[in-house]
């Protein structure tokens, strides 16, 4: 168990640190400055110099918590509460570079385990604090602040164990807030790995895993990160819910699916039984091209629905080809694909799937993409850093969409991003999990600040999200709904579904502390 009183957590106003920062290429910076009006931004302001309204929290209400939790577990300082405020969005990093913290908790608390996190429910309930579970606080739709006058942040760094392993069954039951690469080496010494793999890896936890519905880069053979879980356990307000005991049940609703995406609102996760793969004995990642994104698409697809399934499959538009060849010299033009492949022998795989691209028209790369891209493959967020260092404005988005309608949804967002910044933008994308029935899209967007660069940000996305709506795909297929997609779920999933979620969440919240204004509508 993690017994630091101040918990671990990402960096303040940007992914990295210094030390580990990630350059431009010089070619990128090129381009950039030839295409978009960057705008140098002011010094950062430094976390010890961020402005953070004084801890208000009632005197009695905190003595309560330091003899719950022991004092040392109930952080009070400027940092710790600036540090447990939002998460990582862009926009959250610019408000942390210009050194704003308008709402953040007026304590952090530590617990130890369940009991604690139980007491620290009941204690709030009674004295209506409204309660933030924080796990590796990666969060990018604002999952961390709610619309509470007062909060406090649950963080669950000191859960960080492994609860029990077994191997006959290959499930492991994890703490919610162990890290994934802490998880992966805990696994890893037991010979399992759990195979998820998202890009926010290095921060984000196993509770905030289930509580998000994330999805990882090798989804396509190890499933999305809801796939695996086999139980939780959860602490609300009530008591405590364990749901899910056995591989697969007829005993009514499976009431993991309450749970799974519910991001905090019903309660806190304080651990989660999951489906664990032996370590793989072999990986091999290679690149291919298709002639445009409608071709490639095709290839996937036949993949996805009839097989053999890479590990990780993902197809870049000719936009994101382009911008990822800057720099390495190669501009075949086209759209780049990564197959990548884990198991005990993979090469029958890679040759079946080879089989298929190359009949629908692609061209193999070789290995040297593929390496290129298990090398780089968390270098985007610390990308993201360089872009805001050097004036520009660079976010994500994502949403997935049945096969049929795919193309659709990935023109008619691109143009409404690109419409909703007319003084130029760069919109990437890219499809990286792979249904029989569909796929995720996600979007990289670069553009210039502006004056006020997160309103610009705010009518884009908006304008992201109606276009989303409009062509019938899903707000969101792995970031969650949090508090910026609220009203496009809302939408998407109607009136009865709205007031079924609100009755839930009243019967197992009935204070309403648990993180007010996130994803119940
Ligand atoms: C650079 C970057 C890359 C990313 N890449 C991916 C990706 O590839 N795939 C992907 O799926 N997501 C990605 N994300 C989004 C984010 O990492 C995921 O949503 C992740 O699952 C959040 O985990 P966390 O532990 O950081 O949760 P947090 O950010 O701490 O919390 C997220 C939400 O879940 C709630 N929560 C957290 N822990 C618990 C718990 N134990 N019980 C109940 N509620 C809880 C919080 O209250 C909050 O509403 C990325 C984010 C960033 C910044």
């Amino acid at each position: 168990m993690n017994m630091g009183g101040e918990a671990p957590t990402v960096g303040w106003a940007r992914w990295g640190t210094t030390r580990n920062a990630k350059a431009l290429p010089d070619t990128a910076s090129t381009l950039l400055a030839r295409i978009l009006d960057l705008t140098p931004p002011p010094q950062a302001v430094p976390l010890a110099e961020a402005a953070v309204p004084d801890c208000e929290l009632d005197s009695a209400v905190l003595d309560a918590l330091r003899r719950a939790l022991g004092a040392e577990h109930v952080l009070t300082t400027p940092a710790a509460r600036a540090r447990h405020a939002s998460g990582m969005s862009t926009p959250d990093l610019l408000r942390h570079r210009q050194g704003r913290v308008p709402a953040p908790p007026q304590a952090v608390l530590c617990p130890a385990d369940h009991a604690e996190v139980v007491s620290i429910l009941n204690l709030c309930s009674r004295s209506g604090v409204a309660v933030v579970p924080f796990g590796g606080g990666t969060s990018v739709v604002g999952g961390l602040t709610p619309t509470a006058a007062h909060h406090v942040a649950v963080d669950l760094s000191r859960l960080d164990d492994v609860v029990a392993i077994d191997p006959l069954s290959r499930t492991a039951t994890l703490q919610a807030g162990l890290r994934a690469p802490r998880a992966a080496e805990l696994l890893a010494e037991h010979g399992f790995t759990l195979g998820h793999v998202p890009q926010s890896f290095e921060y984000a936890t196993i509770g905030g895993f289930a509580a998000t519905r994330s999805s990882g880069q090798a989804s396509a053979g190890y499933g999305r990160f809801d796939d695996m879980v086999m139980a939780l356990t959860i602490a609300t307000p009530r008591g405590t819910v364990r749901a899910g005991r056995a591989p697969a049940s007829a005993a009514g609703p499976d009431l993991r699916q309450l749970f799974l995406g519910s991001e905090g609102t019903l309660g806190v996760i304080t651990d989660v039984t999951v489906r664990v793969r032996p370590l793989p004995a072999e990986s091999h990642y290679e690149g291919w091209r298709f002639g445009s994104f409608a071709d490639g698409l095709h290839a996937v697809r036949r993949l996805a629905q009839d097989g053999p399934r890479p590990t990780v499959l993902r197809l870049s538009d000719e936009v994101e080809t382009a911008i990822g060849a800057t720099g390495s010299g190669r501009s075949d033009g086209g759209c780049q694909l990564i197959a990548g492949y884990e198991g005990a022998d993979v090469r029958p795989t890679v040759d079946a799937a080879a089989g298929v691209l190359a009949a629908h028209g692609g061209v193999p790369l070789g290995e040297e993409p593929g390496r290129q891209w298990a090398r780089h493959r968390f270098d985007s967020p610390y990308l993201r850093d360089a872009l805001l260092d050097a004036g520009a404005f660079a976010e994500t988005l994502e949403t997935a969409a049945y096969w049929s309608a795919l193309p659709a949804v990935h023109d008619r967002v691109r143009q409404a991003i690109i419409d909703a910044l007319p003084d130029g933008a760069l919109v990437l994308a890219h499809v990286s999990h792979v249904y029989e029935t569909g796929a995720s899209l996600y979007f990289t967007v670069i553009c210039s600040p502006g004056p006020d660069p997160l309103d610009r940000w705010r009518r884009a996305k908006a304008a992201a999200s109606d276009a989303i709506a409009a062509a019938g795909a899903t707000i969101s297929h792995h970031h969650g709904v949090g508090a910026d997609h609220r009203s496009w779920y809302a939408a998407e999933i109607g009136d009865v579904a709205v007031d079924l979620l609100r009755a839930v969440k009243q019967h197992l919240d009935p204070a309403g502390i648990l993180n007010p204004g996130i994803l119940v509508p």
